[in-house]
C-alpha cells in the first residue's frame, strides 16, 4: 500500500456524511493502527453489505431480504402506513420504537428549485399498496421544510380518491425543550397547534 493508496482511502472516507478530510484522516489512521480489531472486520462488514444488501421492492428500505423484515413481519399493523423521505428517517422511527405500522419511502421531496417532480419520486405503487394492504391511515412523516410540506400536500391530494385518513406529524416543542431556546418558527407552530389540557 503506497502513500497515495492511503490518500485515496482518506478521500473516500471524507465523502461520507459527517466526515470531513480531518476526521477521515483520523479514521483511516485508526484503522491502519488497529488492523486486526478494526480494519479487517470493517473490510468483512463492507463486503457483506456490498454483496447482500437489497432494496425492498415494497417500501424502499435496505435489508438483506426482499421484502424487508418490516414488510415481512406479520405482527406489524398493516392498517397504518408511514410515508418518509429516506431510509435514515425510517431507521430513526424504528429506533424510537413508537411506530408499529408499515412504511413507504418516497426517495426524495418535491422541489421547484431543484426540479424534482412527482414522477421523480417513488410513488408508482403507492395507491396500489394502500388498497392491497387495507391501509386506513397514512401518516406523512416528512421534514418541516418547504419541500417536505409541499410533498405532504401533494401526497394528501394524490390520496384524495382513496378512503384513507391522512395525517401529519405534530410540530412543536421538543421533549425537555425550554421556550427560551426555541426558534420562532417552532414556537409559533407549537402555539398554533395548542390542545386542551
Ligand atoms: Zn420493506
Amino acid at each position: 500500500m503506497s502513500g497515495s493508496d492511503i490518500e485515496v482511502l482518506i478521500e473516500k472516507f471524507a465523502r461520507l456524511p459527517g466526515l470531513g478530510p480531518r476526521s477521515a484522516r483520523r479514521a483511516v489512521l485508526e484503522l491502519i493502527k488497529n488492523k486486526n480489531s478494526l480494519l479487517w472486520p470493517l473490510i468483512q462488514a463492507l463486503e457483506n453489505t456490498a454483496n447482500n444488501t437489497k432494496i425492498c421492492t415494497r417500501c424502499g428500505n435496505f435489508d438483506l431480504i426482499d421484502p424487508c423484515n418490516i414488510c415481512n413481519d406479520p405482527k406489524r399493523d398493516n392498517t397504518l402506513l408511514c410515508i418518509v423521505e429516506g431510509v435514515a428517517d425510517l431507521w430513526a422511527l424504528e429506533r424510537s420504537g413508537c411506530f408499529k405500522g408499515l412504511y413507504h419511502i418516497t426517495g426524495g421531496l418535491l422541489s421547484a428549485i431543484d426540479g424534482i417532480r412527482p414522477e421523480d419520486l417513488n410513488l408508482e405503487n403507492l395507491s396500489l399498496k394502500i388498497n392491497e394492504l387495507n391501509i386506513s391511515e397514512v401518516i406523512m412523516a416528512l421534514s418541516a421544510t418547504l419541500e417536505g410540506q409541499t410533498t405532504a400536500h401533494y401526497l394528501a391530494k394524490f390520496l384524495d380518491d382513496t378512503s384513507v385518513k391522512v395525517s401529519g406529524l405534530a410540530r412543536g416543542i421538543p421533549v425537555g425543550g425550554e421556550l427560551d431556546f426555541l426558534d420562532d418558527g417552532t414556537l409559533t407552530t407549537a402555539l398554533k397547534s395548542r390542545r386542551p389540557l
